[in-house]
């Protein structure tokens, strides 16, 4: 049988394969069996596992394949974040970053080689578009980093999670997992919920629901198909608290707006009744730090059980906006909690090694006409600069 025709068993979520090893007479529990081989000890090929029949693992060598996406690169910055580039094949690539903390290491994966939603600020959505990952690559490359983070723990090169720190620690080096990298993950829903479902999975990653965070630009509809499906925390991407600005910052905004948007929110909270969304708002100098728009946000955190998670704007090349300056981010930081909402401003990680928010960029070879559109799109509506 071709290589191409082969199974990948990273992309099948519990059920699937249970129904799998059943087409060839195989008890659901063969098929947990597989999944702690495949997930939890990082097997990729079937005669290490011993304790499956000799005919199964005969079957699985002839049907199936365990196969992430190849690493291209791996590269490790000065305070311990590392990425990897995997190839995606046809010239596109995807970047994985790991963040390790002192009660927690944090796994933030692609969903998308680029994304359709060209978000001024954010270098993914300025490459275009190829194409949707499927699950195997998605979980691939938590399969991957598992594993060779779980090697280097075992050579004892890395502290584990927690190590020596006053927090409970989570043993597991990858603690949770962020769907922050490249691309918008409700817009891939299906095989993003597989992935979910595997990350959820005793018999596969084992995390517990509040560890998984999805980040959505605001697919409204889908944010209500995941809330019955798989209620994982929620990160909205908000970074306007207007609709004629978020307009032009996050293009999604003119399909579903802002009173639509915190709407799902809070239908989605029925569905997660002790959580709260993350608001994630990316500080832009002269753009959307101003004390007005500081005014505007505590409106809407009034409406949504929510904390605020500011991101200082990493910037890259052709973006032509700045980030805020610090003081500037710590003034509006302290006027929204002064207004009693939750609000933290985001550590920059990895940037020496280009692994910070919005500069994934991996490679895209893109299918869409986005990169014409947003020049375009620039030359006519350029973005109001406010004072602060
Ligand atoms: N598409 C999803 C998830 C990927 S983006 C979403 O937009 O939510 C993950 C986060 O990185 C988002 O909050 C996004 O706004 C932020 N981000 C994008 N570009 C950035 C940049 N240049 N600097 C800082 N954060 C950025
Ligand atoms: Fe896409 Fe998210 Fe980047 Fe916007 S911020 S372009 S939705 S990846």
């Amino acid at each position: 049988m071709n290589e191409i025709e082969r199974v990948n068993l990273l992309g099948l979520d519990g059920a699937e394969l249970t129904a799998l090893v059943g087409r060839w007479g195989g008890k659901p529990f063969r098929a947990r069996q597989l999944q702690r081989w495949v997930h939890q000890r990082g097997a990729d090929t079937f005669d290490a596992m011993t304790d499956l029949a000799r005919d199964f693992r005969g079957q699985l060598a002839q049907e199936c394949v365990v196969q992430a996406p190849a690493v291209v690169t791996e590269q490790k910055s000065a305070d311990g974040t590392r990425k990897w580039l995997f190839d995606v094949g046809q010239g596109n690539a995807i970047e994985t970053v790991f963040i390790p903390e002192d009660d927690r290491g944090t796994l933030c994966i692609s969903s998308q080689a680029g994304c359709t939603v060209a978000c001024r600020f954010c270098s993914t959505g300025h490459q275009g578009f190829n194409r949707n990952l499927h699950a195997s690559e998605i979980i691939g490359q938590l399969w991957w980093a598992r594993k060779v983070l779980e090697a280097d723990l075992a050579s004892a090169r890395l502290p584990a999670a927690g190590a020596g720190g006053a927090v409970q620690p989570d043993s597991r080096v990858i603690s949770n997992v962020v769907m922050m990298g490249m691309g918008e993950p409700l817009l891939n829903y299906d095989q993003v919920l597989t992935s979910l479902r595997l990350m959820l999975d005793d018999n596969a990653y084992g995390l517990s629901r509040r560890r998984v965070t999805v980040s959505t630009s605001g697919v409204v509809p889908m944010m209500d198909r995941l809330a019955q499906d798989c209620p994982v925390a929620l990160a909205v991407s908000l970074h306007a608290p207007n609709d004629a600005l978020r307009d032009e910052l996050v293009p999604l905004n003119r399909k579903y707006p802002l009173a639509e948007l915190l709407a799902a929110c809070n239908r989605y909270l029925a569905h997660a009744p002790r959580d709260f969304i993350t608001f994630e708002y990316v500080m832009l100098d002269g753009v959307n730090d101003a004390d007005e728009h500081a005014r505007e946000l505590i409106r809407i955190a009034a409406q949504v059980r929510c904390k605020i998670n500011l991101i200082p704007f990493n910037p890259f090349p052709q973006s032509g906006l700045k980030r805020s300056p610090s003081a500037r981010v710590r003034i509006f930081a302290q006027r929204l909690m002064d207004a009693g909402v939750i609000t933290t401003v985001r550590k920059t990680r990895g940037d020496d090694i280009d692994a910070a928010c919005g500069q994934l960029a991996g490679e895209v070879r893109d299918r869409t006409r986005i990169t014409e559109r947003i020049a375009a799109q620039r030359q006519a509506i350029p973005i109001k600069q406010v004072h602060a």
